[in-house]
């Protein structure tokens, strides 16, 4: 019996096809951006349906952009002359350390924690000893849509006086530990994206959360040309603004969440039964909103994890190695930042590999990959 081609992401996005009312209506409206009626509206249930109707957000036309808009607002009273390094973890994406450096400063690379893949709190510790005034920001990384600390960073922000950002791109859908949105109530800017390949992907789009309504405000503004007054400039300024028809989709994104997620998570707690002896990352939240099944090779299969994916990609199915190479591992970034010890970072990276986890998967097929995934462990070392 064979089965269908198992691919490693498939994308879940809203059909416009079906939106052919609310299309017709944004095209009679005339209004396709600018911060339009349908953005103000997915602002809202937004807030409502996700983050227990506390805080602020404004839509962005993806995450990247937003990550830079946030780091350049936090710093606005930092000196780059001499407050050059912004610390972040070296086990994330290349987004990230993209927007350090656009936003004028020099990513600082610190490990991450042996068990839930975050930043080692005393890894930035250890950076923020070393590099005392020299500082600009923290920037940790919700990794995979964990439920990060933030009343730790919020502490550290108090104390430090450094201003810290999240990287919470694939978090939309996820849970902290009180079960609440992850990033609800937090005063730190939260970027959610939903490119494509997150669980609620609308092709290109994200935003920034934050129960901060000067700097939400003073965000919209810088992402429409640093306009604070009417054409008039009062900040530094790029166009950020998500398209109305990318929050129709948005909107309609936002129904399909929750059971969206829960299926995954019910595909996810599957996984964890049939493969026992695999390492995942834990969790702090109750819920995760996993756009893949990230699991840690045991020690013996790990030098050989480029065999095991080609064998897995024979049997048809799709997998990825996120985050490897980890940011220090890639040209760009080792000739532009600066890092800390990397010892788990480098080892997480050598044994990571990404697993298929999407909401249409059937039982059936997570056994097939679970089967395939340990059958072509064991037969490198056979
Ligand atoms: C997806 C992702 C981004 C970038 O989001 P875009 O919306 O594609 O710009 C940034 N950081 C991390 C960790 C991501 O996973």
């Amino acid at each position: 019996m064979s089965l269908p081609e198992i691919s490693f992401i498939r994308s879940n996005i809203p059909k416009i096809s079906q939106l052919s009312e609310s299309v017709i209506a944004m095209e009679n409206s005339g209004i396709y951006t600018n911060y339009g009626p349908i953005n103000q509206k997915f602002e809202k249930r937004l807030v409502e349906q996700m983050f227990g109707g506390v805080g602020q957000c404004v839509t962005v036309c993806n995450a990247t952009i937003g990550l830079m808009m946030a780091l350049k607002y936090v710093t606005r009273h930092t000196d780059p002359e001499r407050q050059r390094y912004i610390i972040m973890p070296s086990f994330t994406f290349a987004a990230a350390a993209h927007a350090v450096l656009w936003a004028g400063f020099i990513p600082l690379l610190c490990d991450i924690d042996q068990q839930d893949w975050m930043a080692s709190h005393d890894a930035e510790q250890a950076l923020l000893q070393q590099y005392k005034d020299q500082v600009a920001a923290i920037f940790p990384y919700a990794t995979f849509g964990n439920a990060a600390d933030l009343a730790y960073y919020t502490e550290l922000e108090r104390r430090t006086g450094i201003p810290v950002v999240i990287d919470a791109a694939a978090s939309l859908g996820a849970r902290d530990g009180q079960g609440n949105g992850f990033g609800q109530g937090s005063p730190h800017a939260i970027i959610c994206s939903l490119h494509a390949t997150k669980t609620m992907g609308i092709g290109e789009g994200g935003f920034i959360y934050a129960n901060n309504p000067e700097m939400i405000e003073a965000l919209r503004a810088m992402g429409n040309f640093g306009f604070g007054q009417v054409r008039h400039a009062t900040m530094p300024g790029l166009n950020s603004k998500l398209p109305e028809i990318g929050a129709l989709l948005a909107l309609s994104g936002l129904e399909q969440l929750d059971a969206v997620v829960e299926k995954k998570c019910s595909i996810e707690r599957l996984y964890y039964d049939l493969l026992p002896e695999f390492t995942f990352q834990r969790q702090h939240g109750t819920r995760t909103a996993y756009q893949f099944l990230p699991v840690r090779l045991p020690a013996q299969y790990a030098p050989h994890r480029r065999a095991i994916l080609e064998r897995m990609k024979q049997k048809r199915i799709g997998t990825s190695t996120y985050f490897s190479p980890h940011l220090h591992e890639q040209s760009y970034f080792a000739a532009n930042s600066v890092a800390g010890d990397l010892s788990v970072t480098r080892a997480l990276a050598a044994s990571i590999v990404s697993l298929p986890l999407w909401h249409e998967m059937t039982p059936e097929m997570v056994h097939y990959v679970c089967r395939e995934f340990r059958a072509a462990c064991h037969a490198q070392i056979c």
